[in-house]
């Protein structure tokens, strides 16, 4: 078996482990050739999350005849939506209104919406993008009015904590935050938490989709 399959199958038997309930597993494939990305999908993974807009557009189109469904999990800026809204199916870094609209503007009318994850700063990391909680539900109401947008959830990515235990903290309050936006609005399904070095803490809280780069294709340069 390849280092990449069975890195996979380790990832893939962690979140086995600790999931009470499906869990989406997205690869992280920045600084990945097209190759690599094209033999992790053929070893069955269909969800790759990219972080830099030029990259990605010059792989997705050689990959066309695969089936992989795209994530932009990069930091967004308003001159990139363009072409962030007709390459990707995806969008998990979402956390300004005004970049919400010029993607559902800039969505072209042949593809379904943009599936979209707002954006939380969980530990209120000056150095982190993403939205307050305690201004995350008026965002996902603002972007739910959004014709060409569709909001499934929340992303977030904890400060790294040395011990489980307040790694654990970090991904509980996230999984807090979530229950409490889906009061009212019941329809979002998608908790997206957990990296390589997370993930089990993500899971146990409730992640429904993890993003990972390290432990499937090996440390990047
Ligand atoms: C790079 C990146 C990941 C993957 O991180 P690993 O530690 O390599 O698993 C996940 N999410 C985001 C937003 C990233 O930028």
């Amino acid at each position: 078996m390849s280092r990449l399959a069975e890195n996979i199958d380790r990832v893939k038997a962690r979140i086995a482990a600790v999931a009470r309930a499906p869990v989406t597993l997205v690869a992280v494939s920045k600084t990945r050739s097209a190759e690599e990305i094209r033999a992790a999908c053929e070893l069955g993974l269909h969800h790759f999350g990219e972080n830099y807009v030029r990259e990605a557009t010059a792989k997705i189109p050689t990959l066309a005849d695969l089936e992989i469904c795209w994530h932009f999990i990069g930091q967004l800026q308003s001159n990139k939506t363009r072409e962030v809204a007709t390459y990707f199916d995806w969008v998990q870094t979402l956390d300004r209104l005004k970049i919400a609209e010029r993607l559902s503007d800039q969505r072209p009318q042949h593809l379904p919406p943009l599936q979209v994850c707002i954006q939380v700063n969980i530990d209120d990391e000056a150095s982190k993008a993403g939205v307050a909680p305690a201004e995350t539900a008026a965002l996902v109401a603002a972007v739910t009015l959004l014709p060409r947008l569709q909001v499934r959830g929340l992303m977030a990515i904890p400060a790294p904590h040395r011990d489980p235990a307040s790694q654990g903290q970090a991904c509980l309050r996230m999984a807090a935050l979530f229950a409490e936006i889906r009061k009212q609005h019941s329809d979002l399904d998608t908790l997206s938490l957990g990296m390589s070095a997370d993930l089990e803490a993500a899971v146990t809280a409730g992640s429904t989709m993890v993003r990972i780069g390290t432990d499937i294709f090996g440390p990047r340069n």
